[in-house]
C-alpha cells in the first residue's frame, strides 16, 4: 500500500529535497503521514525532555524505548489523520493540530506544567489582560517553527485529485498502518511503558497534542452533561442564631488571596522579610494548612462549597449552592468585591462588584493604582466605606461577609504584582519566560508580591479597626492555591493534585481578631496554629464564626468552634 503521489516519478516521491519544494502535488494521505510525524516527534520535545531526565531512561535500552514512544504518539496521530486526509480536510485539520501542537509544546516546555481537564479549564477562564501576561517572543518563535513551518509547505502543497472509492480506501489503509505501527511497537517496549507510565502518572497529560483535545473533549462532555436551572440548595434551613445582648454584629473580610505559598511568609519562618506590617499586628498565622486544588479555577469553588475536597472532587459537576448562599439565606449582608478575572460562578447570586470600577459615590480610582482595567489589590480597598454602605441596612445590622478577591502573586508576570516603590527584593526579574530567568530574581519578583500582599492586608486591618464602634471585626486571609519557582523545573501551578508539589498545595492562613470584644478569643486560637487544617474547614468555620445554624454545619471542621468567647 502507498501513500505517496501516484503522478509523480517514483524517484521523486519520497525524496526530501523534493518535500520541501514548492507546489508539488502531494496525496491528502502522504500530508497526514507527514503531519503526524512532526507532531509525534518535534512537537513531543517537552515529553522527550521529561523521559530523558528520569533514572529509568539512562541506558541504550532506555533511549530505545523513548524511540518507540515516538513511534506509538506517531502511528496514533497517523491512524488520526489517515481519518481526515480528503482534500478539502486534510489541511485545516493539519494546521489546526500543529497550532495547537505548538501552543501545547510552549507551555510545557516553559512552565513545565501538564495540560489536564483542570488546566483547560483555566485556559478557557483566562481573561485579556492575563493572556496578555502570558505572551512572548518565545511563544512567537515555537509558533513559527513548530506551526508556522509545516503549515507554510502544507499550504504550498497541491492535492492530488483521487476518487471517493480510491481515497476512502487509501485512508482506511492509512488508519490500519498507523494502529499496526503503534501497537507493534507498545508491544515491542511494554514492560518498559507499563512501569515508566505507574510510576510518572503524569507523563501523560505531556503527550502533545492528544493531551490538548483529550482534555478539551472531558471538559465539554461536563458542561453538556451539566444540569441546568438553578442550582441545588445547600442549607435550606440557615437561620442566625440569636445574637447576645451587647454583642455587635459580626463583620468579616474574607480575603482571597491569589498564588500565595505559605513558605514565603515570613509569619512562617521565611528567612527574608516578607511580611513587616503584618508582623508588627499580632495576626495569628497558622502554619499548615492545604488547599483543596491546585488552580483557581478548582480551588475556588470547592473552597466555598460545603463537600470537602475528597467528597467535592467525586461531585464537582455538580451545580450547587455554596457558603455565600448560605450566609446570604441566613439574613446577612454579603459582597464578592474582585480583582481578578472573577468568581468561577460563586459569586452569581450574591451582591457583587469588580474592584477597577470605582464604587458609586466613591472618589475615582487612583492612577497609581491602576494601569488601564488592571489594578493592583489595594483597589479593593478603594471606597469599600461606600461599598459597605450600599448593602441592605437590615442586613448589614445582622452582620457582613465582604470577600475581596486578590490579583496577589498571580504569575507568570509577578513583577507587575507589585508597587513601584514596594519592591524591597531587587533586582526583578522581568519577563515571563520564567525558565530564561535568574532563579534569585524570580524569587525577588514573587516575594515583593508577597510584601505588597502583606501590605495589602495590614491596610485591611486598619480599615476594619475603623470599624469596631459598630461591629465585632475580623479578618481571615487564605490563599487559593501555592506556586512552583523552578523547583523540580516546575513552574506556576495546576498540577493534578494527586502528584501535585508540597509548594502548590501548602497555602498561607492568616486571622487577624481584635484585642479585646471578638466572639472569638485569640489567645485560645493563639495554640491551633500548627494544627493540620485545610480549605475544607473555610464553609463551616464561617458559618460558625458568623452565627449561622443549619443542618449540615459540621462542628469538626470549624476551626473557632472550641475558642467561642462566653457573652
Ligand atoms: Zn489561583
Amino acid at each position: 500500500m502507498g501513500f505517496g503521489d501516484n503522478s509523480a516519478p517514483p524517484s521523486r516521491a519520497f525524496c526530501m529535497p523534493s518535500l520541501l519544494s514548492p507546489k508539488t502535488q502531494r496525496s491528502p494521505l502522504l500530508l497526514a503521514w507527514l503531519t503526524a510525524l512532526w507532531l509525534g516527534t518535534l512537537c513531543n520535545w517537552p515529553l522527550w525532555k521529561a523521559l530523558l531526565a528520569l533514572p529509568e531512561t539512562g541506558s541504550p535500552r532506555g533511549l530505545l524505548f523513548v524511540l518507540a514512544f515516538a513511534g506509538i504518539i506517531t502511528g496514533v496521530l497517523a491512524a488520526l489523520l489517515s481519518l481526515a486526509a480528503w482534500r478539502l480536510t486534510i489541511k485545516p485539520v493539519a494546521m489546526l493540530l500543529l497550532v495547537s501542537a505548538a501552543a501545547g509544546a510552549h507551555f510545557m516546555g516553559t512552565y513545565g506544567v501538564v495540560i489536564d481537564d483542570t488546566m483547560i479549564v483555566n485556559v478557557l477562564q483566562t481573561d485579556a489582560r492575563e493572556t496578555r501576561d502570558l505572551l512572548s517572543v518565545r511563544m512567537f518563535v515555537t509558533l513559527v517553527l513548530l506551526a508556522g513551518l509545516p503549515s507554510v509547505y502544507l499550504w504550498r502543497t497541491r492535492l492530488v485529485a483521487m476518487g471517493f472509492g480510491r481515497q476512502l480506501l487509501r485512508n482506511l489503509g492509512g488508519v490500519l498502518l498507523g494502529l499496526v505501527l503503534a501497537v507493534v511497537l507498545l508491544m515491542a517496549c511494554f514492560a518498559d511503558m507499563a512501569s515508566t507510565m505507574r510510576n510518572h502518572k503524569s507523563l501523560r497529560y505531556l503527550i502533545n497534542p492528544l493531551n490538548s483535545y483529550y482534555a478539551l473533549g472531558q471538559v465539554a462532555f461536563k458542561k453538556s452533561s451539566k444540569p441546568r436551572g438553578p442550582p441545588q440548595v445547600v442549607a435550606a434551613d440557615a437561620v442566625l442564631a440569636a445574637r447576645p445582648d451587647g454583642r455587635k454584629p459580626p463583620l468579616l473580610l474574607l480575603v482571597v488571596g491569589e498564588t500565595a505559598r505559605a513558605m514565603n511568609f515570613s509569619l512562617n519562618g521565611y528567612a527574608r522579610a516578607t511580611n513587616p506590617e503584618l508582623t508588627k499586628l499580632d495576626v495569628l498565622s497558622f502554619r499548615d494548612v492545604s488547599s483543596c486544588g491546585t488552580s483557581t479555577a478548582a480551588s475556588l469553588p470547592c473552597m466555598f462549597s460545603h463537600l470537602g475536597r475528597e467528597q467535592y472532587g467525586n461531585n464537582k459537576d455538580q451545580h450547587q449552592e455554596n457558603l455565600l448562599d448560605a450566609l446570604q439565606r441566613a439574613g446577612l449582608a454579603v459582597l464578592w468585591l474582585d480583582n481578578q478575572s472573577g468568581c468561577k460562578g460563586i459569586c452569581e447570586r450574591v451582591p457583587n462588584a469588580m474592584a477597577n470600577v470605582a464604587a458609586s459615590g466613591a472618589p475615582a480610582l487612583p492612577e497609581a493604582l491602576c494601569d488601564g482595567p488592571e489594578c493592583l489589590d489595594g483597589a479593593l480597598l478603594h471606597g469599600l466605606d461606600q461599598r459597605l454602605e450600599a448593602l441592605p441596612a437590615e442586613r448589614r445590622a445582622k452582620g457582613v461577609v465582604l470577600v475581596l478577591h486578590q490579583m496577589g502573586s498571580h504569575g507568570p508576570a509577578y513583577y507587575k504584582r507589585s508597587p513601584a516603590e514596594l519592591k524591597p527584593f531587587q533586582p526583578e526579574c522581568k519577563t515571563n519566560v520564567l525558565q530564561k530567568c535568574d532563579p534569585q530574581q524570580l524569587i525577588n519578583a514573587y516575594d515583593n508580591s508577597i510584601a505588597y500582599a502583606d501590605r495589602v492586608l495590614a491596610q485591611s486591618i486598619a480599615w476594619l479597626q475603623q470599624k469596631t464602634p459598630s461591629f465585632d471585626p475580623t479578618l481571615l486571609y487564605l490563599s487559593d492555591h501555592g506556586e512552583s519557582l523552578g523547583e523540580n523545573n516546575l513552574y506556576l501551578h495546576g498540577m493534578p493534585y494527586a502528584f501535585a508539589p508540597r509548594e502548590q498545595t501548602h497555602i498561607p492562613m492568616v486571622l487577624w481578631l481584635p484585642e479585646a470584644g471578638s466572639a472569638v478569643a485569640k489567645s485560645c486560637m493563639r495554640g491551633k496554629l500548627d494544627r493540620p487544617l485545610s480549605h475544607d474547614y473555610l464553609f463551616h468555620s464561617v458559618l460558625g464564626l458568623m452565627g449561622v445554624q443549619t443542618r449540615i454545619y459540621q462542628g469538626d471542621r470549624d476551626f473557632f468552634a472550641s475558642c467561642k468567647t462566653k457573652p
